[in-house]
């Protein structure tokens, strides 16, 4: 328990001196530290990884995903230019799906990415619920091949949280 102590105590100084120092210089200090690859490097194929059994929200301390999209006020005007796009339609079932089993599904917090059947021939396909986009950008960011296209949808519309 000492030395968990001791280090903890040792990890908070050097953190300490780093960011007071990096505060002082301006973010211009010699050097940069990295952290390894990037978030759309680090997915874990699904064949890999056991099945997570997530309990159902009880409406009390956890709520279901779209009443929670509901509670941001989401909206987009529905005529307006798509802002979220795919460079490769492809991909998501080709790579995506077939790899990490539909990793979209997962990482969109409001249930834009869906893999539904697809009535034009094939298995599955890609469905975007562009209307329910919170812009948090997690998908710009975590998507393994950064194939989604995200942009600033027209007019400013999206999220318009109560109280903020
Ligand atoms: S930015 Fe991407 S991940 Fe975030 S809510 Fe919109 S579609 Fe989902």
């Amino acid at each position: 328990m000492c030395t968990l102590h001791s280090t903890i105590h040792w990890a908070c100084t050097v953190v300490f001196v780093l960011s007071g120092f990096s505060i002082f210089m301006g973010g211009r200090e010699p050097w940069t530290l990295k952290h390894g690859p990037q978030d759309h490097e680090s997915l874990k194929p699904a064949s890999s990884c056991p099945p997570i059994v997530y309990p159902k929200p009880d409406g009390k301390i956890s709520f279901d995903l779209l009443s929670s999209v509901a509670l941001t006020g989401t909206n987009h005007e529905g005529d307006q230019p798509a802002h979220l796009t795919l460079k490769d339609d492809r991909i998501p079932v080709d790579h995506n799906l077939a790899l990490y089993e539909g990793p979209e599904q997962r990482f969109c917090p409001a249930g834009v990415y869906e893999y539904v059947p697809n009535e034009e021939g094939g298995n599955m396909k890609l469905q975007i619920n562009a209307q329910n986009c919170i812009h948090c950008k997690t998908c710009d960011i975590k998507d393994p091949k950064q194939n989604i296209n995200w942009v600033v949808p027209e007019g400013g519309g999206g999220p318009a949280y109560n109280g903020m």
